[in-house]
């Protein structure tokens, strides 16, 4: 695989000896390509990441990655915080509002390329592909409701779900009423926060409930579910069951 490392950015420090367990993919939001390396490679902006995609494929490795290179902001997965000391972080060259609004397949090609190069060199489960709006639901919407999941999961790069059958469904059920969770916001809670949300403050407050319900519909629901209130307990269900299953 090859990478462009002409550019490289000062903004990083050292991981400390964390181990390397997520990818997370951003998009710029910026005009292009040149302008994307100019901002990561800024001093003063104080950002970065390992990795930037270009729409024509190309790869660059502005950070190496035994180095934190800093991405994710104030962010939370699966009680950690400092998600930059665990992660990889790849840009994508995307702006919602540029020219540069498409994810073309080059791009997409490139990027599943290296994830699985990163899955393969550092031992990534496939549970642990993340969007920054996964790690910092209530600030961050990148890489956006128009990014190919899809695609990555039939590329078995990140989980799909297999369907649930009936008695596995009762079992799921079983359990959360043995946690005396009766409303199924509650359960709705619980499963996401087993999956690895920050659901710490969701409890009591509306809005950030909202933002992460968003977050989540976003990457996991298909337009039509988007709508239907069922439908994200339902996915839910489904995710967390084979959450449980391939943990690890
Ligand atoms: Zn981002």
């Amino acid at each position: 695989m090859k990478y462009i490392t002409k550019y490289k950015s000062p903004n990083y420090n050292l991981r400390n000896n964390s181990k390397i367990q997520l990818i997370i993919i951003h998009y710029t939001a910026l005009k292009d390509t040149l302008d994307a390396i100019s901002y990561l490679c800024n001093k003063e902006k104080k950002v970065s990441s390992h990795y930037l995609i270009s729409q024509n494929g190309t790869i660059y490795n502005l950070v190496k990655d035994k180095f934190r290179a800093w991405h994710a902001g104030q962010a939370f997965w699966q009680e950690i915080i400092d998600i930059n000391s665990v992660s990889i972080g790849i840009e994508l060259d995307y702006n919602p509002r540029g020219k540069n609004n498409k994810f073309s397949l080059k791009m997409i090609y490139s990027l599943k390329k290296l994830i699985f190069k990163l899955q393969k060199n550092y031992k990534i489960n496939k549970n642990n592909v993340l969007a920054h709006s996964d790690i910092a639901p209530f600030r961050k919407k990148d890489p956006g409701k128009h990014f190919p999941w899809q695609s990555l999961s039939s590329s078995r790069l990140v989980m799909s779900f297999k369907k649930l059958k009936k008695n596995e469904v009762k079992i799921m059920e079983k359990w959360f009423n043995n946690n005396n969770l009766i409303s199924k916001k509650q359960k709705i809670i619980l499963a996401l926060s087993l999956i690895g949300y920050d659901t710490r403050e969701v409890h009591k407050n509306v809005k950030l409930y909202n933002k992460l319900i968003r977050a989540y519909k976003i990457r996991y629901l298909n337009r039509e579910d988007i709508t239907n209130s069922k439908s994200i307990y339902n996915t839910l269900i489904k995710h967390l069951f084979n959450f449980l299953l391939t943990k690890n």
